[in-house]
């Protein structure tokens, strides 16, 4: 049986497959699919053209797909359906190889374009919480890689163990000879791609003879005119067969490394090797154990190919789900507990032959994957701000009975910390002293201002002041009021006599230290206090 989960509540049950169980309590199963989903942590996820469609990606099959605009611009051509145009005939003619090649150069443009959906989002999101396994991707438009997923296909082991050809090598070998180190696309990073692209992608070109493959960008306009570029590859090695004499071989054409229905892929072996490996765990890393949860997403599961590897994940999950329950320790059979939910199907139709579909899924997501992608989103933020708040709260548990221990030391600590009496005092004595200058506050930094030689050996005053003496001549605040300058007697006379032999010495520096002389005293025994 198979749980009928609309996204909308109020869809109405559809008439096939005849397995599908409709529960009463719709919202609470629904909730349990999706907390499945969140509890899960190695899902491997099958999706097709149904997640980008949002991104502006056409579905080929869909009537007003690009399938139509093209038959619609080529009326001569005999194309019953977008298929025809994915199948690897269509290199038998020049006509068709032309209609391929400019169908591809406007997808390339399309996918260029394209941002990530929510869903693509989504992926991204359960990949950095460290619960995805795999994405198993039949689009081309490579919009994964884009959403932050590495992306591609690995080097297939066995290949892997052969010494390679290093590259500037590549031109003494015959065509054809050195398939396995040119025909990745793209060069894969050393672990593992978390995404896996079943079909090939828009991002690159391959030659049809050499196999080596170069970016679908750099022949883009060759491409939008229907012509197959040549191989710079079989052309380099055409020239020099010519150059020593040896006979033609032929020059390869670049085709888009998409795969056709009627050929094999290319990559087939690598991409077989990680669909294995996540099938059965594997030695070490995050797929030790394999899946165990297997969620396919906007296909219809028509291509042979992902039909079979969908039914071993849903066969794998599941069985992995009983051993995985036999691990725990549980004295009590668990006969009456509901069958987790391993295997779900998220898609608008569910697919036909209906019946070859019976048993494999555990839910029927009915509904459009960017709507699941909010749905899951809410339910992961809300996780993450309960996890947040549970932190917070520990965290503020943890200073509380920091702070409980803190105190029940203090007493013993406290005559410690403050110093011994003696200290205090010498510490609490008045910065002050009690004979400053009514208006101002005590001042906090002391400049010490020396007169030039010639001026000392007349006037022997330093110039003590509480602000930095600028470079010019010191404007001072006028005296106050009601001590004005004592024209005393020594003053006068320095006066007269610095008017009379120092007429650099300016009027005002001579007034300063005259209303400085005041201060003077207080000034130095501060100096001392503080110095204590
Ligand atoms: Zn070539």
């Amino acid at each position: 049986m198979t749980l009928f989960l609309p996204l909308e509540p109020s869809s109405p049950v559809p008439a096939s497959p005849s397995f599908l169980q409709v529960p009463s309590d719709h919202t609470v199963q629904l909730d349990k699919v999706l907390k499945a989903i969140l509890k899960a942590k190695r899902i491997v996820v099958v999706c097709g053209a149904g997640i980008s469609v949002k991104a502006g990606i056409p579905d080929f099959r869909s009537p007003e797909g690009l399938f139509q605009t093209l038959k619609r611009d080529n009326p001569k051509e005999v194309l019953a359906s977008g298929k025809d145009l994915f199948d690897a005939s269509v290199f038998h003619s020049e006509n068709t190889t032309s209609l391929f090649c400019q169908m591809i150069a406007r997808l390339s443009e399309l996918s260029m374009a394209a941002e990530p959906t929510a869903f693509h989002n989504l992926l991204h999101t359960l990949d950095t919480r460290g619960r995805l396994l795999r994405v198993y991707t039949q689009n081309i438009d490579a919009i994964e890689q884009k959403s932050g997923l590495s992306f591609g296909v690995p080097p297939f082991e066995e290949r892997r163990s052969k010494p390679r050809t290093p590259k500037p090598a590549g031109t003494d070998a015959e065509p054809g000879e050195n398939i396995a180190s040119t025909s990745r696309l793209p060069t894969p990073p050393a672990e593992t791609p978390r995404c896996i692209p079943l079909h090939g992608t828009l991002q690159t070109v391959h030659c049809q003879i050499c196999n080596h493959s170069y970016a679908l960008a750099d022949y883009h306009t060759s491409l939008l005119d229907g012509t197959p570029p040549e191989c710079p590859e079989c052309s380099a090695m055409e020239a020099t067969r010519q150059l020593v004499g040896k006979r033609a071989r032929g020059i390869g054409r670049l085709r888009p490394s998409v795969v056709l229905y009627n050929e094999a892929h290319k990559d087939g072996e690598g991409v077989g090797d990680v669909v294995r490996r996540d099938l059965m765990g594997q030695s070490k890393g995050k797929g030790r154990s394999g899946a165990d949860l297997l969620l396919v997403v906007g296909t219809s599961l028509r291509v042979p190919g992902t039909k079979r590897m969908v039914r071993e994940f849903a066969k794998a999950v599941r069985s992995r789900g009983k051993d995985g329950g036999s691990n725990r320790a549980s004295p009590m059979p668990a006969v009456e507990e509901e069958q987790p939910v391993k295997t779900v199907y998220l898609n608008l139709d569910f697919p036909v032959p209906t019946r070859e579909w019976e048993g494999v899924f555990d839910a029927w997501l009915q509904g459009d994957a960017q709507v699941f992608a909010d749905m899951l989103q809410v339910e992961i933020d809300r996780e993450t701000r309960a996890k947040e708040i549970a932190s917070e709260k520990k965290r503020r548990k943890e200073e509380e009975d920091a702070g409980e221990r803190g105190k029940k030391r203090k007493p013993a600590s406290a005559p410690q910390s403050t110093g011994s009496p003696k200290r205090r005092k010498i510490a609490n004595l008045p910065l002050t002293p009690p004979r400053s200058k009514p208006s101002s506050a005590p001042p906090t930094k002391l400049f010490l201002t020396i007169p030039s030689l010639r001026a000392r050996k007349l006037i022997p005053e330093v110039y003590i002041s509480s602000t930095r003496p600028p470079r010019s001549p010191p404007k001072l605040p006028p005296t106050p009021e009601k001590s004005p300058p004592r024209p005393t007697r020594r003053s006068a006379r320095t006066k007269s006599k610095s008017e009379r032999l120092l007429p650099a010495l300016h009027d005002d520096n001579l007034r300063a230290l005259r209303a400085d002389e005041d201060l003077l005293p207080s000034l130095v025994r501060e100096l001392h206090c503080g110095g204590s």
